[in-house]
């Protein structure tokens, strides 16, 4: 018997198989899916592996088998998915494979010592600002040192075990950190519950539903009775009561005995959110899985779901993969949202992956928004799927008035200040009324890029070619995209003046604004400089929400999902951030983000208003969102798409390449090129292929980038043709530093 196997490692080789020889004392346990350890080439650790085949024959001499985990195993079918998802994304299986793994499955000894109920804490002790700077001027030169002082600054206190598994540091090394007065070390009780620091509500009950939400919920019923794999889309304005139609479906198939997987967008997946379900179903029957648990905890919850304790997970992107029994419903709410398209490798798109595992087990798929990916939208009016409307509120309370404010009057009126008059008067008013008060910026920082006014030149990253962001309270000038930091220049590098200039706006310097124009207000800020520590992002809308906090100023995550009964007023103070990006969808992005931030306002019985600050407000995304009229944005947009050609019309197909020798990306890019080139004009493929040609950003980390696009309907014969080329490319190329990654559809352009 010889198993074919999939070896762990980061080989470049897409997809090898490799075979093995299964000694009879295994042969009974093994099966596909099996996790296997193997000596592999000369390394004399042995290689972890998962079977995923078995053959009689191998015209080679084969090594044993070394060891079977008889207790952890792939189903077989999430190896069938492993392989259609590598196929479809030009990926290695073993990437796929991972993403199905329980968390911290890297180690067996962590298992067992975070099973134990007492651990030790790793903490900073020195000042943060003293520790970056004593890295920067070389005072701490170990690798592994400032590994560990970076991920403590990032990540906050950790469980000794976990600091070990993510530094990859062994427990001396923490001992040295502790000797040199950098971090303390402090045994605790371990608390792995998600849910431990909150006090239960009452449990609520179903609602009765409106006409609408009753004619949505007998569809989605009627698919589950008869065992269908239906996709629906219920599109309904914020507050139309979408989330109790999913609370009484995944009641239905927990009825019935099965599971539910609940996808949200990772920012939304807040315990204010999960507490409407906590208190509809009651803690044990729920597991939520996020990048923000710790791996304890994602421990403790994969093993929730997998025992069949958990009936219901709720969860970013990657819960899709939870290890759920006898899945009934996946639920994707705030489909559009990018978050659910991963843009790490493997670069799936959850929505994708979630509706061929709802195919393969017939089961429906039920996807939820109030700005319906426009490609989703798309489908629903060809039939494709089934679209299941809400056009009121549930609670009757009005969508808030939308107005908007042109900043070329205001500038034209000498104000040059972020507030223009009317919005200036609207916070002056709700200040007085005691409501609450949003104010939206999708940029972080003071500042977002400092010139030379008498050169032109500008502040860039020496490792990455795009503009620094000056952040005030720090007094550094920070990479957004590699962290890099230094000191503000007040000499021109190029031209030795002192004519240094501060433009544009961020959060902080909004926040800094509003403290001088109201100076008895007071204010919080959300945003990735505020919300890094486990639950702070939580601790911020808390306290906005509880301590009455007058104004919230923030990036996108204000946006999501929130419900404040107080807020009466939300600002926007540049509608065209999101207009002026380099990508396709930015028209999409801009009305989706306003609708949202307009939901923010006047939920419950305080009416809301919405004020629009833009210097194009003809534009007609813009236009739209003041009406919250999606179908006529659709109408526009569609047509749009169709000319341009671009999703749903065509897939747009990415393929980077990147490494630190930029010689070498242009040599093998155009290599690719011409090999891609000659096969459609020989196979009279239709296909649109363009050119190699430096990505937007074509410098990160010292990572050269350059791109080639691909536009098709991305089918078989393209996935095809992408692979026989990367192939022929690796075969070729075997040693090199160069990176070449796939991306279909990404969702973001730079
Ligand atoms: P969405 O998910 O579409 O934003 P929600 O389900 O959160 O909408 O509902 C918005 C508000 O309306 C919530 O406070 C919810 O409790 C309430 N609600 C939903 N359905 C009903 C109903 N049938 N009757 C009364 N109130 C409802
Ligand atoms: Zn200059
Ligand atoms: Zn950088």
């Amino acid at each position: 018997m010889i198993a074919q196997i999939i070896i762990n490692t980061n080989a470049k080789e897409l997809n090898k198989v490799f075979e093995y020889n299964v000694p009879v004392q295994m042969q009974p346990n093994i099966k596909i899916g099996s996790r296997v350890l193997v000596s592999f080439g000369r390394s004399k650790n042995l290689e972890e592996g998962f079977v995923v085949g078995f053959t009689e024959e191998s015209e080679y001499k084969l090594k044993d088998i070394v060891k079977i985990e008889e207790n952890e195993f792939i189903e077989e079918e999430n190896i069938k998915l492993a392989k259609w998802m590598a196929k479809r994304y030009i990926c290695n299986i073993s990437d796929c494979i991972k993403l199905m793994l329980p968390p911290g499955t890297k180690t067996k000894v962590l298992e067992n010592r975070i099973k134990e109920k007492k651990a030790k804490f790793v903490n900073l002790k020195a000042d943060i600002d003293e520790i970056k700077e004593n890295i920067e001027l070389n005072k701490i030169k170990s690798e592994k040192h400032i590994r560990v002082l970076k991920f403590l600054i990032e990540n906050g206190e950790t469980n000794i075990s976990e600091l070990e598994m993510f530094t990859d540091v062994s427990k001396a090394i923490i001992k040295t950190l502790e000797k040199n007065g950098y971090i303390e070390i402090k045994e605790k009780q371990i608390e792995r519950n998600p849910f431990l620091y909150k006090v239960m509500p009452r449990m609520s009950t179903n609602l009765k539903f409106t006409q609408e939400q009753q004619r949505a919920y007998d569809a989605i019923e009627t698919a589950i009775e008869d065992q269908m794999n239906s996709e629906f889309l219920i599109f309904g304005v914020t507050g139309s009561g979408k989330t109790e139609i999913y609370l009484q479906i995944i009641q239905k198939v927990l009825n019935e005995g099965k599971s539910s997987i609940m996808l949200v967008p990772e920012i939304s997946l807040t315990p204010q959110m999960v507490d409407r379900f906590v208190s509809r179903f009651g803690l044990n029957k729920i597991a939520v899985l996020h990048s923000k648990l710790s791996v304890g905890e994602r421990f403790d919850s994969w093993n929730k779901i997998k025992s069949g304790e958990a009936k219901i997970v709720i969860g970013a992107r990657s819960a899709i993969f939870a290890p759920v029994q006898d899945l009934g419903l996946i639920i994707i709410d705030e489909e559009h949202d990018s978050s659910y398209k991963s843009e790490m490798t493997p670069r799936y798109d959850a929505k994708i992956v979630a509706s061929k595992i709802a195919k393969n087990k017939n089961i429906p798929l039920v996807l939820g928004s109030a700005t319906p990916d426009i490609s989703t939208y798309y489908k629903a009016l060809k039939g494709d799927i089934e679209l299941l409307e809400l056009t009121k509120r549930a609670n009757n309370s009005k969508l808030p008035e939308v107005e908007i404010v042109d900043l070329r009057e205001e500038l034209a009126k000498g104000n040059r200040s972020m507030l223009s008059t009317k919005l200036y008067e609207e916070i002056d008013i709700n200040l007085k009324n005691g409501h609450q008060t949003i104010l939206f910026l999708n940029r972080r920082g003071y500042s977002t890029f400092i010139m030379c006014r008498d050169c032109g030149h500008t502040i860039k990253c020496k490792n990455c070619n795009i503009t620094m962001t000056y952040h005030l309270k720090q007094n550094k000038l920070k990479c957004h995209y590699c962290g890099y930091e230094e000191k503000p220049v007040t000499i021109c590098p190029e031209c030795q003046s002192q004519n240094i200039r501060y433009f544009g706006t961020g959060t902080q310097k909004l926040e800094t604004e509003i403290n001088k124009i109201f100076p008895n207000a007071t204010t919080i800020r959300m945003d990735v400089d505020t919300v890094t520590k486990k639950n702070s992002h939580e601790e911020i809308l808390n306290k906005f929400k509880n301590e009455g906090i007058n104004i919230l100023i923030g990036t996108q995550m204000v946006v999501k999902g929130h419900h404040f009964p107080n807020v009466t007023l939300v600002g926007v103070i540049a509608a065209d951030s999101s207009l002026n990006i380099d990508d396709y969808r930015a028209n999409e992005r801009t009305f989706q983000i306003l609708t949202q931030v307009a939901g923010r306002a006047g939920r419950e019985k305080l009416e809301g208003k919405v004020i629009v600050q833009t210097y194009n407000p003809d534009n007609f995304a813009i236009e739209c969102s003041r009406k919250q009229d999606y179908k006529t944005f659709y109408d526009t947009e569609i047509g749009l798409r169709k000319q341009l050609k671009y999703p749903p019309f065509c897939d747009i197909i990415v393929i980077g390449i990147s490494g630190n020798n930029e010689q070498e990306v242009i040599k093998i890019a155009e290599k690719l090129h011409s090999y891609y080139k000659q096969r459609v004009i020989n196979e009279k493929i239709g296909i649109l292929l363009y050119k190699p040609l430096p990505a937007p950003i074509d410098k990160i980390k010292n990572n050269y980038r350059w791109r080639m696009i691909i536009k098709c309907l991305y089918g078989n014969q393209v996935n095809c043709l992408i692979n026989d080329g990367l192939e022929k490319l690796y075969a070729l190329n075997k040693s090199q530093d160069i990176r070449v990654v796939v991306d279909i559809n990404p969702s973001n352009m730079m």
